[in-house]
């Protein structure tokens, strides 16, 4: 099943998209600048009472997902829980790509940066990740060359200008995989490489969806992911958990909206894929980019840090790749690390709880006192994606103050 609309808040009738205000309807002027699309207050204020009415017609606790670290800065970031319904739970998910990188993907990045001749590019959030052991910044403090990229193409300059071998150390999801596909089918010099730590998210909602005693009502999938996929790929989804998935964008707007519409189908038990971001987002979605994705990468088993194993979760590089795969080309020994425990303060880290939706991070007792960006105990508070370090940046839970939230724990009881 599937469907594809746009919201339209009751009150005004106009899609957030064609008004933004006063200030948008006459014309500029000198020097002004134009008034923000998708942040208009008072379409926000006609969204949050649609909410609140569409839980007021429900009548009890609603929890629905988001899977993206882009939304949960967003609501973060504009104070949007504070116009959320007491009784609707937005949990963040594993949608922070550098979070859910698992211990053994960093140790290889590791391994690999202390080799001789080595040197390893990759997004600066990697950086502080923990290992088992030691993290890249830790390496790099020894002595370790690693380059700070904003994407696989600037790794590639440096590899053209070296006569180093540099691994390029890739993380994130499907969005970010794309980039790192193209980079390959467009003939990257023989001194570059790939660590592949990319994953994939429709294989992880299907984990979210199967554990145990979830409260999880529906979903709100991310609008720049399923740019790429489509909103397609969630139908068998659907058809196989009996849960909605709504696409949403990212401006407040958008979240808005997108909530309005999942909140609509679990009061009316519709069971769907409902697009709200279609300026961006078909079904089918970005084609071309599908084509390189597949052609480059495969998706098989792995474990997501904190979460699960996740069948079909990881994407690594198809064989006639294997000459950019760094773990072909190098010997990387992870059995140096077995005989270390992991260091104590890790093992209180509750990310893998926070990124399942079954706790929130003022849950955890290190949360904002061992516990800080710039001495991150877990992956959560390393990233800006991370729910952690959001609510370390943002207060936690605006206008509600940390700790006066109820966890997802206290509700689901
Ligand atoms: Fe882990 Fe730190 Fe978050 Fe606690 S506050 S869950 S230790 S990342």
């Amino acid at each position: 099943m599937s469907g594809a609309r746009t919201s339209r808040p009751q009150s005004s009738g106009v899609p957030p998209g064609d008004q933004t205000g006063d200030r948008a309807r006459r014309p500029l002027a000198a020097g002004e600048t134009p008034a923000l699309q998708f942040r208009n207050p008072e379409l926000a204020r006609a969204l949050a009472h649609q909410l609140e009415t569409l839980m007021k017609e429900i009548g009890r606790e609603v929890s629905v997902m988001h899977v993206c670290g882009s939304h949960e800065q967003a609501i973060a970031k504009f104070g949007l829980r504070s116009l959320f319904p007491k009784k609707l739970n937005v949990i963040m998910g594993p949608g922070c790509p550098v979070c859910v990188t698992d211990v053994p993907e960093v140790d290889e990045g590791v391994l690999l940066a202390e080799q001789p001749n080595v040197e390893i590019a990759t997004y600066g959030d990697m950086l502080k990740v923990p290992g088992t052991v030691r993290s890249l910044a830790d390496a790099q403090a020894a002595g370790a060359k690693i380059h700070i990229v904003y994407g696989p193409s600037q790794a590639v300059e440096i590899a053209r200008k070296s006569d180093k071998e540099i691994v390029f150390f890739a993380t994130g999801f499907e969005t970010t995989a794309v980039a790192t596909a193209a980079i390959l089918i467009a003939g990257p010099p023989d001194n570059f490489s790939i660590l592949s730590a990319h994953k994939y998210i429709p294989p992880v909602m299907e984990i979210v969806a199967e554990m145990p005693d979830t409260k999880i009502e529906g979903f709100l999938a991310a609008g720049h992911a399923a740019a790429i996929t489509g909103y397609g790929v969630f139908e068998e989804f659907v058809e196989r958990h009996a849960q909605p998935v709504v696409v949403a964008g990212f401006e407040p707007l958008d979240i808005l909206a997108g909530l309005v519409e999942l909140v609509k189908l679990v009061r009316d038990g519709e069971r769907k894929v409902v697009n709200t971001f279609p300026r961006c987002v078909s079904r089918e979605g970005n084609l071309a980019a599908q084509e390189q994705l597949w052609k480059v990468f495969r998706p098989c088993g792995g474990r997501w840090r904190g979460i699960a194993h996740v069948p079909n979760g990881n994407l690594r590089l198809r064989d006639e790749f294997a000459k950019w795969d760094a773990r072909k080309r190098f010997t990387i020994d992870l059995r140096s690390l077995w005989d270390f425990a992991p260091p104590q303060l890790a093992n209180q880290c509750i990310c893998g709880d926070i990124m399942a939706g079954i706790r929130n991070p003022v849950d955890c007792r290190l949360f904002n006192k061992e516990c800080l960006p710039e001495t991150p105990v877990g992956a959560c508070m390393v990233s800006n994606e991370g729910t952690c370090k959001i609510w370390h940046l943002y207060g936690g839970i605006p206008d509600l103050g940390v700790g006066q939230a109820p966890s997802p724990v206290e509700v689901a009881s």
